[in-house]
């Protein structure tokens, strides 16, 4: 079955993508938020040339080409616009099957547990510890991540002291047994980020992410090297060659490709295959309710090599609210893999309409 149009409907925010193949079905997808309307165009002038008259179903393939035949334009916006595209396409194929999307790579919707994710810095120790130990009692959260050193901020931390403050105050208030996570954002050097990981030890940390910039992988595995605690990153990388080298050379402990980032949920399972190739546990990257949430759901409910928490934001991001028919809920900590065919869930049709709209065909 071809591929005869590719609909996009854009805010800046946030773009879902609707393909349609020959016989009417269709298939709903996302590109990565922020900046999305730029990925939109890429989609309908760079992507959408490649994929119009496919065959639907092979999906791997055709996004592989997608990046090959677009490689004078390596990296984020051609990813992402295939990655609009890829998931589109996997929505498409469950619903033309009646199975869900992790069915689809050898899984079964189940209730997964996640992490709950804080994306803030500008909050008291004390206030965020406050926050977290109230939704640990109300949601059930089994684990928690936490913002430490600057965003790219080069050894310079929010203010002096504030990493450790952090840590000691949210372990004091969810207690010795919580899992605590941190996230460095690329804020440090080699030699600091060795020093904050002995600190972070010393508060049973258990996820060291992008301590070093990103780019920088043999910094990071200087810091992977140097400590116990398992040293993650990937959730900026778009290109598979680049993962390969994070992994077989183990710069991290733990790989988190992000599915909208990496272009698709098709690239986002050949890194987790690539991570279970060595014995690596992939954790993906998954920071906002979007979509992006119920791909990964999808995708850490079929990977034998998941991590024991997925990433999901405690931030209430205004513009993802009321997306879908079907609200996700944390229970026990826990989130249930929308059952229907393809992702199970549908965008609400008045957030559509009040898009704005575009058509390739
Ligand atoms: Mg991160």
């Amino acid at each position: 079955m071809k591929i005869k149009s590719i609909e996009t409907f854009t805010t800046r925010n946030l773009v879902f993508v609707r393909v349609t193949s020959e016989d009417g079905l269709q298939g709903y997808g996302q590109i990565a938020p922020y900046h999305a309307n730029i990925s939109a165009l890429v989609l309908h002038q760079q992507i959408a040339p490649h994929a119009l008259g496919a065959d639907c179903d092979a999906i791997e393939a055709l996004t592989a080409a997608c990046i090959w035949e677009e490689h004078k334009f390596p990296g984020s916006y051609i990813c992402r616009a295939v990655g609009g595209l890829d998931t589109a396409l996997w929505d498409l194929k469950g619903k033309r099957l009646g199975k869900s999307v992790c069915e689809l790579v050898g899984g079964k919707p189940r209730q997964v547990e996640v992490y709950g994710s804080s994306m803030k810095r500008d909050i008291s120790p004390e206030d965020e510890a406050e926050r977290i130990k109230r939704l640990q009692d109300t949601y059930g959260y089994g684990a928690f991540k936490i913002r430490i050193a600057s965003n790219f901020g080069n050894d310079v931390d929010v203010y002096p002291g504030r990493s450790e403050q952090v840590v000691k105050a949210v372990r004091k208030a969810i207690g010795d047994k919580t899992p605590l996570y941190v996230d460095a954002n690329s804020g440090l050097t080699p030699r600091k980020a060795i020093e904050t990981g002995r600190m972070l030890a010393q508060y049973g940390v258990c996820h060291f992410e992008e301590p070093c910039p990103y780019t920088e992988l043999e910094w990071t595995k200087q810091v992977a090297d140097a400590l116990d605690i398992p040293v993650t990153g990937g959730e900026q990388d778009t290109d598979l060659a680049q993962f390969r080298r994070m992994i077989n050379m183990r710069a991290v402990d733990i790989v988190q490709p992000d599915i909208c980032y990496v272009g698709g949920f098709s690239r986002a399972l050949e890194v987790a295959k690539m991570a279970a190739a060595v014995g690596m546990t992939c954790t993906p990257h998954a920071a906002n309710l979007s979509m992006l949430t119920i791909f990964t759901l999808h995708m850490v409910a079929a990977i034998p090599n998941a991590g024991t928490h997925m990433e999901y934001t405690i931030e209430q991001d205004a513009w993802t609210n009321n997306l879908f028919m079907e609200p996700l809920v944390v229970r026990d900590g826990k989130v249930q893999v929308p059952e229907g065919a393809g992702w199970g869930v549908t965008v609400r049709p008045e957030w559509l309409a009040n898009a704005d709209y575009q058509i390739s065909e």
